[in-house]
Order: structure tokens, then sequence, then C-alpha cells
């Protein structure tokens, strides 16, 4: 069914205690133990897209072997069970060691085209780095990771990706708003994937500790497996290799912040534990989608007060980010220069990609400098109004610009009274927005085409998802495969889902898990 090369348990070192009770883990990057049993695993949900680039045909999927190995009951052949120690920078402040607390693997898997996925079970159990809690995860975190991380996919952002979605029949004891009131919650396990799960702190844990001998064989390892493709002359030395390669990571997480920006992604909790090596959107929990256009908006109750994390950081913290791990490689260095000298591939790639990315959006050609104000205006003009941003431009790219007309984007505005303030500037920045079409000499057509490709028509809106997770704690799975359906398929008109393309209904502004989020999950 799947064959697996468990690389990353062969090449590096392994702790030699064996099994789940805390520690803290040195001069070791994993620790071997058993994912612990469930009482009476269902299916919820499978990814197609994923389940055929691993091989898996549909009746794999269904088989009760694959049920139990995707549930942390049983292995396949091949399969080990284990768990990786790193630490990381949490809201700014360094937190030790974390390590997967309720991720436990499964292998490395490789396909026939010979691409290597990891796999790992979210919420199968306690593990050496669990420290205060369970190890488990809830449906409704389960059931986000699992959407979110195949609309992703499907919108072409990098990200990892998920393969299963397994109600545990287990329930699990959390506090949502951390108020004293515990209470019972379904349980339920994602399959992840992904080609590689290492994050910035992977290399931040051994650094702190002085420990240069794995810190160093955990780069090159890396480099091998997870950057086969950047080849390097045989006899370069690893100091030199380093900075060429940290420019890279620095490039591919700016690619990645100006996709989350496109598309209007909040993560939530950009700590460093939370950033891939492969520029990889990961570790779904309380993620937001912009509603009303607004840069200081974080969907994450534990970030409300600091806005660390808010939508219009994300850059800015993605590049803090860097120089944490900068930090860490920079011991494997003489002189740290060169690893500053990369950083400066984040700013002309983010600088790039988002400025090429705004003018696809906007259905412009190419960037013009002088585009800079027309965009911070209509973006200003959406932040003031509270004009709803995936709305907002899917209606731009069906507007007729012969005689553009402001009253088409009145579904984008949330609040009457807003609306009739801001129609008159808005009317007269789509004249503008006319006078700049002009200069490219598009077709009507074409523009539209091209700005459908960049602008979602369906994304996961966190009340949707909500709807979602509420059906199937009551054991309803329809609105989850609604939304997958739809997710599947983000830039297509889809008829059969208009009423997933909807502002953000009134009753949801402030309900839990529909506009904030609580990190319990
Ligand atoms: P996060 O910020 O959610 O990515 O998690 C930070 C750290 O807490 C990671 O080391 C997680 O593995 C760990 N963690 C979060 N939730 C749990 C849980 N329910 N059980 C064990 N560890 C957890
Ligand atoms: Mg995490």
């Amino acid at each position: 069914m799947l064959s697996f090369d468990n690389r990353l348990l062969n090449e590096l070192p392994g702790d030699p205690i064996q099994g789940a009770q805390l520690r803290q883990v040195h001069g070791a990057l994993w620790s071997r133990l058993d994912a612990t049993p469930v009482s009476a695993p269902r299916m919820l949900a499978w990814s197609p897209e994923m389940a055929t680039t691993l091989g898996l045909t549909a009746a794999d999927m269904q088989s009760d072997a694959m049920l139990q190995a995707l549930s942390g009951n049983g292995l396949l052949p091949g399969m080990q069970h284990y768990a990786t120690c790193y630490g990381g920078h949490q809201f700014g402040n360094w937190a030790g060691q974390l390590g997967d607390g309720r991720a436990i693997f499964l292998g490395e898997t490789v396909n026939a085209a010979g691409e290597r996925w990891e796999l790992q079970l979210k919420g199968a159990g306690p593990t050496p780095y669990s420290r205060r809690a369970d190890g488990r995860a809830v449906l409704r975190s389960s059931l986000r990771e699992f959407l979110c991380s195949e609309a992703m996919f499907h919108l072409g952002i990098p990200t990892t990706r998920a393969l299963s979605l397994v109600a545990t029949g287990d329930s699990v004891i959390r506090d949502m708003f951390y108020d004293g009131h515990p209470e019972r919650e379904p349980g339920a396990i994602v399959c992840r994937v992904a080609p590689s799960f290492i994050r910035f702190g992977h290399f931040e844990l051994p650094a702190s500790r002085g420990d240069i001998d794995l810190l160093s064989r955990l780069t090159e390892f890396t480099m091998q497996r997870d950057f086969a493709d950047m080849a390097f002359p045989a006899d370069m030395p690893l100091h030199e290799r380093v900075p060429i390669w940290f420019g890279e990571i620095c490039r591919r997480t700016a690619l990645l912040m100006a996709e989350w920006m496109r598309v209007g992604f909040v993560h939530g909790v950009m700590n460093t534990d939370n950033m891939s090596i492969l520029g990889l959107t990961i570790d779904y929990g309380p993620y937001g989608w912009i509603d009303n256009f607004d840069p200081g908006w974080t969907p994450n109750t534990t970030d409300a007060s600091g806005r660390r994390y808010c939508f219009g950081r994300q850059p800015d913290i993605a590049r803090w980010n860097l120089e944490r791990l900068a930090e860490a490689l920079a011991l494997l260095l003489p002189d740290p220069a060169p690893l500053v000298e990369s950083l400066g591939m984040f700013d002309s790639t983010y600088g790039q990609a988002w400025s090429q990315g705004l003018a696809a959006k906007f259905g412009l050609r190419d960037w013009q400098d002088d585009d800079a104000a027309l965009m911070s205006e209509i973006f200003e003009l959406m932040t003031r109004a509270e004009v709803d941003m995936t709305m907002f431009f899917r209606l731009l790219g069906d507007m007729d610009m012969q005689a553009p007309k402001a009253e088409a984007l009145r579904p984008a505005f949330y609040r009457e009274e807003l609306w009739q303030d801001f129609h008159p500037p808005l009317y007269s920045w789509l004249q503008r927005y006319g006078e700049r079409l002009k200069r490219d000499n598009l077709s009507q057509e074409a523009r539209q085409t091209a700005m459908h490709k960049v602008n979602p028509r369906f994304v996961l809106r966190n009340y949707l998802a909500q709807q979602a997770i509420d059906q199937t704690t009551e054991g309803d799975t329809t609105m989850l495969q609604q939304l997958f359906s739809a997710m599947r398929q983000p830039y297509d008109d889809l008829p059969q889902h208009t009423a997933l393309y909807a502002l953000r209904p009134d009753w949801a502004r402030h309900k839990a898990g529909c506009s904030m989020l609580s990190c319990s999950s």
C-alpha cells in the first residue's frame, strides 16, 4: 500500500529512552514511542488528491487496516511511531524545548514518482514533549486543520497537507475560553502530510544548548533530504553552503507571506516553532480569513491585546523569525555577516512578489511605480468602510470597466451607513482605476479571467468552518463535505455553492469560533 524509508530515524541521532514519559531530550532529534489507541475510530473525511499523490486507492482508504493506522491504533508495514524535538520563540520570547507534543510521526513514505512524504498523526496521544497537555486534539480544531490545509493547497499556496480526518470516539477535556469552565468535547485525529515537517525551532533548540554537533548534523540532513535540488559543489564546506541555503529559506518564506497577504489568510500563531523550513503554511490553529478588510485584525484571542500576529504584520514577523533562525545557524559560521546578507533575499523577494501579486489581483499587466498610490488608497478605503476583501476583488473582476459603477461593489459592504459615506470616494477611485486599466489595453474578458484566477471566490471563513463543526458534532457531515468540495475549486464559480460565497453574517461577528478563536485545541 505504502512503502516507507524513514531517513530521519536512520540518519539523525535518537533518544536512547523510549516511551512517552516527559523529559528534556539532549543530543537527539527524535524519540520512539507508541501512539495511544482510541476506542472507536471512524473516518469522517479524506482527501482524494492527497491519497492519489501517495498512491492510495479509495479501497485502501476505506480499509480497516488504514483506519487503524490513521487513528494510531495500528501500524502498516514499515510505519514507526516517533516524535521530534524542537524549541521555539513564542510571542517573541524564547520558550526552550517544545517538540511534537501531540504530533506522532508514522514515517516517510516514497511514492511511485520518487517523492518523499512525511506522515504524522495530530492528536494521537502523549509524547515526551507533551509538557502539561494530553497529546489529543478536539474535533473542532482537527476539522479546521483538515479543511484549511487542503483549501490552501487548492488555492495554490505552499502548505502541509491533510490525508484524513478520523473521529476517535473518545472525548477530550478543554477549557475553550480559559475561564475555568472545562468541558468534554469529541476528539479527532488528522493525518497530515508534508515533504518535511522540520521547523525553524528544530535548529534553534540545539543552538540554544550549544550543541554544535547536533545542529550541524541536522543542517546537513535537511539540506540533503529536503533541499536536494540545490546543487552545491561536492567539496564546498558547510559554512559556505549555509548562507546560500538560508537565502533559499528566506526566499521561500517571503513567497509564502506574499501569498497569505494575497488571499487574506491570518495564521494567528507565527511562533518560530510554527515556521516550516520549506516555507509551507504549517500548524493550523486559531487562524482566520479576512472578512472586512483590516490589517490590524488577528483571529487569535491570546494575541488580541498585542496584535503581534495580526494580518498586516505577518511579513515583518516572518522576517523576525528568520532572524532567530539566522542566529541559530550563525553557530556554524566563523562570521555571521553572510547570513545577514542572505536576509536581504527576504526583502527583495517579498517586495517583488507582493507588487506582482497586487498587480495580478487588480488585473494589471504588470506593476508600475505609480500604482502604489492607487492601491494604498483603495486599501485604506476598504479598511475604513469595512469592505469584505474576498467579495470586493471578485466583484471588481466582474465589473464592466467601460462603465464602472460603485453600486456593483455594494454587496461587499457590511454596513449600510458606511456604504452611504464611502460610495462617492469609491466611485472616484474606480474612475482612476479605469484610466489605469486603459494603459494596459487588455480586453475585458482577458482581465476578468486573469483576476478570477488569483482572487478566490471561496475561502474557509471561520463561521463556515464553525457550522461544519457544529453539524459534524451532531453526526451530520453534509456541511463538511460541501465545504470540502467548494474549497477544492476556490477560483471557480460553482453555482451549487453560492451560499458559501457570502459576507460573514451578523450573528457570527462575535460568536466563539466564528470570528475569534482561542489557542485551546
Ligand atoms: P502550538 O502553538 O499550538 O503550535 O503548540 C505549541 C507547543 O505545544 C507544541 O510543542 C505542541 O506540540 C504543544 N501542544 C499543543 N497542544 C498540545 C496538546 N493538546 N498536547 C500536547 N502538546 C500540545
Ligand atoms: Mg505548533
